[in-house]
């Protein structure tokens, strides 16, 4: 693809991949799970391939996610809503239509700051719960941790009556994350925004916050308690701007950008919104939206630096990748002394040459990228990177491939590309050995110690002990965790393997097609692989060629016989709907629509986990209503509009209760 292509498939995946999750968020979800996990996982690997396509808001990378289990969930008074967004070109425009539906209004504008939403509610003046923002609706309680780490927050509110709520953000100072980096040389943390919303989540609060890894609370509104007051209650406030119409908006706005270096913390937008409370909560919502607020989305931070060289470094898959080195440089809220240039193509129309001044970019939690030489004249001597013809680990010349010109070095022994394969193995999203350190993996694998991913298990605790730096307990935890793992599965096996094009979806749809083994795979040919849905002729000849090596082969022997398991895990497996007694449901294609309850309970069930039984009941859910829709079933507060549609095309409509009874009869509910 071409960089413009690549571009325009990335904003599409990202708009889309944000309304869904908005219309999931609003219990409507519009695609199955498994629609939206390909496509998140096609922008994940678009994005892999190309870091500096990275939109500003990433789907990938926002805090949009329910709670996580083993902390309490909260669930909000009100909904913490996002807010409806204007893009960096669109801003002008935006503001004027923005600003034109409620003429004469006064408009407060703050800088938007880019840390994890809290909400603090205090009970007749007393602190009582915060809260994360989590999917709006509920979010994970942090009233804990927060005691620790967030250091200015007032723990009382005296004589406030009743309840009163507080929201706002909390974020790591640019300062104490340097501070705190500069104290932890070994393990530094990534970003200020990553780095703030692992400190809420922290299960023992108190030694992150002995260590300097603190966080400041921004207060921005109130219930309960007047927002004028907020600021003498002790609150820290950020600048605000209360001002009416689309000029003076702008005018603010402008002025935030311009101070956005002066800053502690980054920001990455501006909040305009109506600033009569009573005005604001007569808009009301659009379906995730307030009306009466909008976010001004600041373009990426870019700041200049020089291109001091450019070093060339071997990914897992062999491809061979530029890395600019920069004199270190603060941007979007972190240092940088090292951006991606993605591929040589890139490098080229970029214009960039090493000692020159350049621009790099950053904005939220996007890898840093140089955005082309800086304006002005260029000082002397400025040379051009040297492209590798051979590869830099292991001296193999590498090949070119597509329009991007990609290097890629061949070269399956290649040393580089056989540790980040380890490291990939070892890594979350496949044999996840909690303990197991990339460092590690590089002494080990320099050692000879480990080559192929069956070496894992070969290690022993005296092994570890002859290295400075393992005592008994972390050797003991590293082979812990290495034991641990081999329950990993089929599918994990799968992506660990990092077999070329084979994306993690890949080997969810083989689990599903009914394999049931890392070896029925192997010994599948390319037209059988090609069979499994969403699985095209590319991978599938990528996966028989992979698995054809005798290098795999042996491996394959060598997990199991280390005990490794590389068999279909059931959460894995296809739903056994064959196995449900008769009902009307067998065979049937549905649509549901409204809220679902369970009957006994009265709970709510979420459209998925309700989707899933249906299934099981051997039925297929689609998610609009067509002439080939068997039934409509409709939960509560369902509106005429819905129906409609069902009752022009003479599609049944069922109530959940004939449903529930249904999935009785099945065997499954
Ligand atoms: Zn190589």
């Amino acid at each position: 693809m071409s960089t413009d292509s690549e571009q325009s498939r990335v904003d599409a995946l990202a708009a889309e991949l944000k309304r869904l999750r908005e219309r999931y968020c609003a219990g409507e979800p519009e695609v199955d799970d498994a629609t939206y996990d390909a496509r998140e996982d096609e922008l994940r690997a678009l994005l892999a391939a190309r870091p500096d396509l990275t939109p500003v808001d990433n789907p990938l990378e926002q805090v949009g996610a329910a709670p996580r289990g083993g902390r309490r969930a909260i669930r909000h008074a009100r909904p913490m809503l996002s807010l409806a967004k204007i893009s960096p070109e669109a801003r002008e425009a935006g503001v004027r239509e923005f600003a034109a539906r409620f003429p004469g209004q006064p408009l407060r504008v703050t800088p938007k700051l880019d840390g994890v939403s809290l909400s603090v509610v205090f009970e007749d003046g007393a602190l009582s719960c915060v809260a994360t923002r989590g999917d709006g609706t509920t979010g994970e309680d942090v009233t804990f941790p927060t005691g620790h780490v967030v250091t200015n927050l007032p723990r009382a509110l005296p004589g406030v009556p009743g309840r009163a709520e507080v929201r706002g953000e909390a974020v790591m100072l640019g300062s104490v994350f340097a501070a705190y980096n500069a104290a932890h040389p070994d393990k530094p943390l990534a970003n200020p925004r990553n780095a703030c919303a692992g400190t809420l989540l922290q299960k023992d609060p108190e030694a992150p916050a002995a260590a300097g890894r603190v966080l400041r609370f921004f207060a921005f509104d109130a219930e309960g308690l007047a927002v004028a007051e907020l600021r003498e209650r002790g609150f820290v406030v950020p600048e605000v701007a209360v001002v009416t119409g689309a000029d003076a908006v702008l005018e603010v706005i402008a002025g935030i950008e311009a101070a956005r270096a002066e800053n502690d913390f980054d920001i990455d937008g501006a909040v305009v919104r109506l600033d009569d409370e009573r005005a604001y909560a007569a808009t009301g919502n659009r379906a995730s939206t307030p009306r009466g607020a909008v976010a001004v989305k600041l373009a990426a931070e870019e700041r200049e630096t020089i291109l001091r060289g450019v070093a060339w470094e071997v990914g897992p898959g062999g491809k061979v990748v530029p890395r600019a080195v920069l004199d270190p440089v603060f941007v979007g809220g972190t240092t940088v002394s090292s951006a991606t240039l993605a591929n040589q193509e890139v490098l080229r129309a970029r214009g960039v040459k090493v000692g020159m001044r350049v621009l790099v970019r950053r904005a939220g939690d996007v890898i840093p990228f140089v955005g082309g030489p800086a304006p002005g004249p260029q000082p002397d001597g400025v040379r051009d990177a040297v492209i590798p013809t051979h590869c830099p680990s292991c001296g193999t010349a590498l090949e070119e491939r597509g329009n991007s010109r990609e290097l890629l070095c061949g070269n399956l022994d290649c040393p580089a590309q056989t540790l980040r394969r380890l490291q990939w193995w070892a890594g979350r999203a496949a044999a996840d050995m909690e303990a197991v350190g990339g460092t590690w993996i590089a002494r080990l694998h320099a050692d000879g110690r480990l080559a192929s991913p069956a070496d894992f298990y070969a290690l022993t605790v005296d092994d570890l002990l002859a290295y400075d730096g393992m005592g008994e307990v972390s050797s003991k935890r590293f082979v812990d965790s290495i034991e641990r793992s081999k329950a990993l599965g089929m599918r994990r096996a799968l992506i660990g393997f990092g077999v070329r094009h084979a994306r993690e979806g890949v080997a969810k749809r083989l689990a599903l097609a009914g394999y049931e083994r890392v070896e029925d795979v192997a010994a599948a040919s390319a037209e059988e692989l090609a069979a499994v849905k969403d699985i095209g002729d590319v991978v599938a000849a990528s996966l028989v060629e992979y698995f054809g090596r005798p290098d795999v082969t042996a491996m394959l022997e060598q997990l199991r016989g280390h005990g490794v398991s590389l068999d279909v895990r059931d959460e894995d497996r296809p739903i056994a709907a064959a196995e449900a007694s008769d009902t009307p449901l067998k065979g049937a294609t549905v649509v549901v629509t409204g809220a679902i309850v369970h009957p006994d309970t009265a709970e709510r069930v979420t459209r998925p986990a309700f989707v899933r039984l249906l299934e099981r009941a051997g039925a297929t859910s689609a998610t609009s209503v067509s002439a080939a829709t068997s039934f409509l079933i409709t939960g509560d507060d369902v509106g005429a509009g819905k129906t409609a549609k069902a009752e022009k095309l003479e599609v049944p409509v069922v109530d959940q209760a004939a449903a529930w009874g249904w999935l009785r009869e099945a065997g499954v509910a």
